[in-house]
């Protein structure tokens, strides 16, 4: 079974339950990848339904649909010095938005499960520390507001809230903004040569 780890920050306290279901469940081994997830093998199958329930009620992410999948982000503030807005809250403010992130529809001879959105990344400056390679959506924080690029339709300016600094938003600006990463995001990856999306 594969868990994701939202934004890669895998806690004391859930690395403690990995550990647990592994030796209780699986090989006793947890695997840890590079696409901010973990995997737990040879989990008897009686006990995928209760470790599954165990894992998401500790934060990690069982869910395929789930609004943290593909969202990755920088440091932000308070932990970069460069940074204008608090990045990894507002990508898990958006992420639990429900509809924040809109399968795209299939095609012909393609199923909707295969077709996986685009993949978006926030950043707290112009520098885009860990945005992923290739087609993504960004979301970059400067002096005016948050940038979006990406995916269908032209940059668009969520600018901060009036009287607020920068990494302020008030409900309708952050509305914008999460409808508009959805809206660009619903485009699926485009394809290898091989059949695979691209990522
Ligand atoms: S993108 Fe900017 S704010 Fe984010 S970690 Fe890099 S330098 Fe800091």
């Amino acid at each position: 079974m594969t868990a994701l780890v939202p934004l890669g920050r895998l806690r004391a306290d859930q690395l403690d339950l990995l550990a647990a279901v592994a030796d209780a469940d699986g090989d006793g081994r947890v695997m840890v990848t590079p696409w901010r997830s973990v995997v737990l093998r040879d989990l008897d199958l009686p006990a995928l339904a209760g470790a599954s329930d165990r894992l998401a009620a500790a934060g990690l992410v069982v869910d395929p649909d789930s609004g943290w999948v593909g969202v990755t982000s920088c440091a932000g503030r308070p932990g970069c010095a460069r940074a204008l807005a608090d990045v990894r809250r507002d990508a898990g403010r958006s992420a639990e938005v429900p509809g924040s992130v809109r399968r795209p529809g299939p095609s012909a001879g393609d199923t909707p499960r295969r077709r996986e959105p685009l993949s978006v990344h926030w950043s707290g400056c112009a520098r885009r520390c860990g945005q992923p390679a290739g087609e993504v959506v960004e979301v970059v924080a400067d002096a005016a507001g948050y940038r979006i690029r990406g995916g269908p339709g032209t940059a668009l300016l969520v600018p901060w809230s009036d009287g607020g600094g920068p990494g302020d938003l008030l409900a309708a600006g952050w509305g914008v903004l999460v409808d508009a990463v959805a809206a660009r995001r619903s485009v699926a990856r485009r394809r290898c040569r091989d059949g695979r999306e691209a990522r």
